[in-house]
């Protein structure tokens, strides 16, 4: 008997069924392949530089949204803006740093105050911990200043590699790019920069865009993705970009 089972096509019954002929069929109806997505063309040298060069002439001078006084505020407040939108973030950190601008007097506020100033922010009981613990490390280990480099940044409690790269490029004028969701999408979307995760973007963006622009790339690309290239209804008929754009459904 085994020796019988073992002789059978490997191929599974339902699969026999539907490869069968239907009556009044000829050939054996076959599974539509799906098409490939089609393979998007590179963006050239030019292009880029032709594209940044319209930012750079439509905003000069492009500023973050989230308001701060000095890098330490810089750094809550980006703590702060996980998951949040940056205005809902200033609405809660007005107040929060008109009275506590540096690590001491956030620790004097304590976290329960804290936790009481950002409390319409999402996520706040974890981020009122994790601001207080930044403050003390930052005490404790860099003097009370916020850190230059990646690492320490990084190490900081509630700061990854974006919090990272917007300090590193708004405190101290690095050429980073800080990946959000806006940056994303328009890498993805018009093909500049395409990626499966926001570090696979943040590299592929760092590659492109000369050296020139990147001090404001990361601002051009945010505000690009939040007022015209919209993630449900882009704005192409208003972007200023919208013949390099690769994106297969832009409206132009
Ligand atoms: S053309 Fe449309 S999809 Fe392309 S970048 Fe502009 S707004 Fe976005």
């Amino acid at each position: 008997m085994a020796k019988i089972i073992s002789k059978l096509p490997a191929t599974s019954p339902s699969k026999i069924s539907s490869l069968a002929a239907k009556p009044g069929q000829t050939k054996p109806a076959t599974a539509k392949k799906p098409s490939k997505p089609k393979k998007l063309k590179p963006w050239t040298p030019a292009e880029i530089v032709a594209a940044f060069s319209r930012f750079r002439d439509a905003n000069p001078e492009p500023k973050g949204e989230l308001e701060h006084v000095n890098p330490y505020t810089l750094l809550v407040a980006v703590v702060l803006s996980a998951q949040a939108t940056d205005a809902g973030v200033n609405k809660a950190t007005r107040a929060l740093f008109a009275i506590a601008d540096t690590p001491r007097k956030m620790l004097d506020l304590g976290e329960e105050e804290v936790r009481n100033y950002i409390k319409t922010i999402g996520l706040y009981r974890t981020k009122a911990k994790n601001v207080i613990a930044l403050s003390e490390k930052l005490i404790a280990e860099f003097g009370g200043v916020v850190p230059r480099t990646r690492a320490e940044l990084e190490s900081l409690p509630g700061a990854g590699r974006k919090t990272a790269n917007v300090v590193l490029n708004m405190a101290f004028g690095e050429h980073t790019m800080a990946v959000d969701t806006h940056v994303f999408r328009v890498g993805n979307r018009t093909n500049l920069a395409p990626g499966k995760n926001v570090l696979e973007v943040e590299l592929e963006l760092m590659r492109v865009i000369p050296d020139e622009f990147m001090m404001h790339a990361h601002h051009w690309l945010i505000l690009h993705g939040r007022y015209t290239c919209l993630a449900r209804r882009p704005r192409c008929e208003v972007c200023i970009i919208n013949d390099l754009c690769r994106w297969p459904e832009k409206t132009v």
